[in-house]
């Protein structure tokens, strides 16, 4: 088939791009290799994404905020503030939703349902626009580009043509390997254990960032259980690999009981109450964004340290960035696969970005090194930022997603 745009990934990031783009006259072809079943009813992954205002803002206009909503009331749990602690201090440089302009930093909602929501807004401009085809249980196995198109073959042997190849195909996008764009990767050597809980002590929806000696810990406040009134929130531990093991090993009970030890019992007891799941922690920052004929978005664009909080949010504004350059062009009768609107993209997202992902990568490094001078510099580094307002200010304002 010939399409105007072809996506290869219906993750978060591909889907949210069809629908940004549908109904404005394209052909839209995704390429997803997970079964269609898959996409639909995504499992829970233990993901909780904190979200910026930006972001709340791109969910609301591409229709997932309200559906989010729908499936159920508390899906969507307010970030009001949030602490850095440093090792077994009870200091912390706490960034208050004060500082911004809003009565909270940012919102809360688990991946499975921001993925579900995606699928569903997708489907709605299907039977609306009648202009996305998805393509399930089939991935991209080869690539190709020249003047005139980009050729896509898949693992089926199936053959597809279009004017703009975009690769939302995960942070090891391998449609973007075989466009020949290499990438800079960042391996920190720690795995995150991510987690639902109960816990004793109300969070006052304060989320954690607590980097303890020999361990990290993030603490994600969620609604408490409309039924139940229980506290909940995510936890995120993160440690090497071989410690992370024994962990997914014990019992709820004894499980429960380790993260209340981890977490010094600064919430009380707590009680586990989902499935647990590990994630590797690699950085990928790619050398170029855009080729002939092709883009990369969301985690393939840049595959961020959740430490920040950030890949989802930079996966939609690489949505809305490249959205806005290709409405652009169609609108102006250009073709979208042309150099000039890829060359701003890439211009933009990249300025946008790579600040962070550097500043992350720094933090990161920083505060998961335990000897003895760097422990101090982790210490006075957190005392400082404390006492100077505009730093704490520009961070209120990035959480704000610049909106
Ligand atoms: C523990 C953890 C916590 C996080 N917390 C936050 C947070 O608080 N805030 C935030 O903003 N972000 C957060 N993130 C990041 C966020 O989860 C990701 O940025 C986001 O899910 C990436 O979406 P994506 O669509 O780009 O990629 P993915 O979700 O990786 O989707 C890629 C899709 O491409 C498909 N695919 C792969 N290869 C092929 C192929 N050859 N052909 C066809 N399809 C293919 C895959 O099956 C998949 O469906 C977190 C990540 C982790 C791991």
């Amino acid at each position: 088939m010939h399409f105007d745009l072809l996506i290869s990934g219906a993750g978060p990031a591909g889907l949210c791009l069809a629908r940004a783009l549908s109904g404005i006259g394209l052909s839209i072809g995704i390429v997803e290799q997970q079964p269609e079943n898959a996409i639909a009813e995504p499992a829970f992954d233990g993901r909780e994404i904190a979200l910026s205002q930006g972001s709340a803002a791109t969910l609301r206009r591409l229709g997932l905020w309200e559906r989010i909503e729908g499936y159920d009331a508390a899906a969507l749990s307010p970030l009001r503030d949030a602490q850095v602690l440093n090792g077994p201090s009870k200091f912390s440089m706490v960034i208050g939703h004060g500082l911004g302009a809003r009565s909270e930093l940012g919102w809360l909602a688990s991946n499975h349902l921001i993925r579900r929501a995606a699928w569903e807004a997708v489907q709605h401009s299907m039977a609306q626009h009648g202009d996305i085809t998805l393509m399930a249980g089939d991935g991209v196995a080869r690539v190709g580009a020249d003047a005139q198109a980009a050729q896509v073959t898949l693992a089926s042997g199936a053959t597809h043509r279009a004017r703009l190849l975009v690769a939302a195909d995960s942070r090891f996008s391998p449609t973007r390997r075989a466009m020949g764009i290499g990438a800079s990767l960042h391996d920190f050597g720690r795995t995150m254990l991510v987690s639902q809980v109960e816990h004793e002590l109300p969070h006052e929806h304060m989320a954690w960032e607590w980097f303890g000696h020999g361990q990290t810990m993030a603490l994600l406040p969620m609604n408490d259980d409309p039924v139940s009134g229980a506290h909940r929130a995510s936890v995120v531990l993160t440690l090497p690999q071989q410690r992370i093991e024994p962990l997914l090993a014990l019992d709820a009970e004894a499980f429960g009981a380790e993260l209340a030890r981890r977490f010094d019992h600064r919430l009380g007891a707590m009680r586990s109450t989902s499935t647990r799941h590990a994630y590797p922690l690699v950085g990928v920052y790619p050398h170029r964004l855009v080729a002939e004929r092709f883009a990369c978005i969301g985690d393939a664009a840049v595959g961020m340290h959740p430490v920040t909080a950030h890949g989802f949010n930079f996966g939609l504004l690489s949505v809305t960035t490249l959205a806005r350059e290709l409405r652009a062009a169609h609108a102006a009768g250009h073709d979208i696969g042309a150099p000039q609107p890829l060359a701003r993209y890439q211009r933009h997202h990249r300025l946008a970005t790579r600040p962070l992902y550097e500043a992350t990568r720094l933090v990161a490094t920083l505060y998961t090194n335990d000897t003895a001078p760097a422990r101090r510099l982790r210490d006075v580094v957190l005392r400082v930022a404390d006492r100077v307002t505009p730093f704490k200010r520009a961070i209120a304002a990035q959480l704000a997603g610049g909106r």
